[in-house]
């Protein structure tokens, strides 16, 4: 493959595709966009705004005005609004409860996705590839990239990972209080992507049967079978 290289991965939530996005991006020494962040940090400004996510119209000025930072190291991808730190604000359960009010405005995408593509471009350049991961990035953003991925694992795997990760344990309780940070976000998501199924030219990756070491040496495998492709 010739630099810059860019790396698409789609996934619903818990498939891990964030954690094993940064670790891909790290060994090939590539930057990293994370544009679900994207999404979260316009709906952190319209809470802290008081702008009504249900005012279209609004939400999405408030989009393209952002005073957003990201940083694309993959071992520490900062996230700065108005110069703020937010990285930990934006994955509060109040900012995942309303996320999807923001992602199905079609005029956010818009802004967004334009955003996003132009992110691609300066962050491949600086590092000499990028890995780009969200729900639309194999599909929308950057159909054309070198190489697209579509992270899945099962319903089950996907709430037991996110149950870990939010609460230290996956136990029925905790399991039950994940669902809506899971499977109702990726229902009310999937009315405006497509993430479940691999697009034509999307290598379909199922981690439910592999660790987070396997994930990661999976998708190193698809890019480096990509690259003896070429
Ligand atoms: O990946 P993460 O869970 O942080 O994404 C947060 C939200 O951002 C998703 O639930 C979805 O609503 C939205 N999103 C999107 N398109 C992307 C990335 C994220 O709609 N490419």
């Amino acid at each position: 493959m010739v630099a810059p290289v860019v790396i698409a991965i789609d996934g619903p939530s818990g498939s891990g595709k964030s954690s094993v996005s940064r670790a891909v991006a790290t060994h090939f020494g590539f930057g990293y966009l994370d544009t679900g962040a994207m999404y979260r940090a316009v709906t952190l400004w319209c809470l802290r705004q008081g702008i009504d996510l249900t005012d279209a119209g609004a939400v999405v000025a408030a989009a393209e005005d952002l005073p957003l930072g990201l940083g694309a190291d993959p071992q520490d991808p900062t996230v700065e609004l108005d110069g703020d730190d937010i990285a930990e604000a934006i994955r509060t359960s109040e900012v995942s409860a309303e996320v999807s009010k923001v992602a199905t405005n079609l005029g956010v995408r818009a802004v967004l996705q334009e955003q996003q593509r132009d992110l691609i471009a300066i962050i491949a350049d600086d590092f000499g590839g990028v890995v780009a991961e969200g729900r639309d990035i194999t599909t929308v953003v950057a159909p054309d990239a070198d190489v697209r991925i579509l992270l899945t694992a099962s319903e089950e795997a996907r709430l037991a990972r996110r149950s870990t990760q939010l609460h230290g344990t996956a136990d029925a309780a905790t399991v039950a209080a994940t669902h809506d940070e899971v499977v109702r976000r990726d229902r009310d998501d999937s009315t405006v992507s497509q993430f479940t199924v691999a697009a034509d030219g999307v290598v379909l990756l199922d981690t439910s049967a592999l660790d987070f070491d396997g994930s990661v040496a999976a998708v190193i495998g698809i890019v480096e079978h990509a690259e003896e492709r070429e």
